[in-house]
């Protein structure tokens, strides 16, 4: 089962040191990272001029479509003939992050009816699945869509009871927090994976 708040702050705060800050993530060197320090304080970054956007994945050769290249049936929680399901192949500093991809090349959007209908069934049998473990506080649902031009929607499950981990920022200390222990992580996916594939498809974690 997840690991209750109180754990996760203790390897935290055993993780940070005496500053008591954990070290910053990659995001904050992204292009993206939309804040930059200035004379001590954190203010918003100049917005650029507008450009053309880079090719996303599966749009250009030089950028080929990792999804239809397959994927690694290592980071398979569950699948059937239209959907794959996945997880990041190690822990993270959320108990449960999974993303959901279509089988075809598919963009938001593109789906037909039966696929839609899908994705709402396994949207919200997956939330429901997640959000009933103990220590689960939420499960965000996130369909970004700007790296990759193949279907693919993100679950954060964020922990319970950490009240500076609400919202969008869950997806921020998923990076920032130390990842929890494997054992726990691989049993989580493996409950979600068996519970999920009682209304069809294969469970493989
Ligand atoms: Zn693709």
């Amino acid at each position: 089962m997840p690991e209750p708040a109180e754990d996760v702050h203790a390897r935290a705060v055993a993780a940070a040191g005496e500053s008591g800050r954990l070290p910053a993530s990659a995001v904050s060197d992204w292009e993206v990272f939309p804040w930059e320090a200035e004379d001590g304080a954190v203010v918003p970054a100049r917005l650029r001029a507008p450009a053309d956007e880079p090719p996303r994945w599966g749009e250009s050769p030089d950028k080929p479509c990792g999804a239809c290249a397959g994927f690694d049936p290592d980071r398979v929680v569950w699948e059937d003939d239209v959907w794959v399901l996945t997880h990041h192949g190690a822990p993270s500093g959320m108990p449960l992050v999974l993303v959901l991809h279509t089988r075809e090349h598919l963009d938001m959007g593109e789906l037909d009816d039966d696929q839609a209908s899908q994705l709402g069934r396994i949207t919200n049998r997956l939330v429901r699945i997640i959000e009933n473990l103990p220590h689960i506080g939420r499960v965000h649902v996130d369909r970004w869509g700007d790296g990759s031009a193949h279907f693919h929607q993100w679950f954060f499950a964020r922990t319970a009871r950490l009240p500076q981990i609400m919202g969008s920022y869950a997806v921020e200390w998923d990076d920032i927090l130390p990842p929890g222990p494997e054992d726990v992580w691989r049993a989580d996916l493996h409950l979600v994976a068996t519970k999920l594939a009682n209304w069809g498809g294969d469970a493989r974690a």
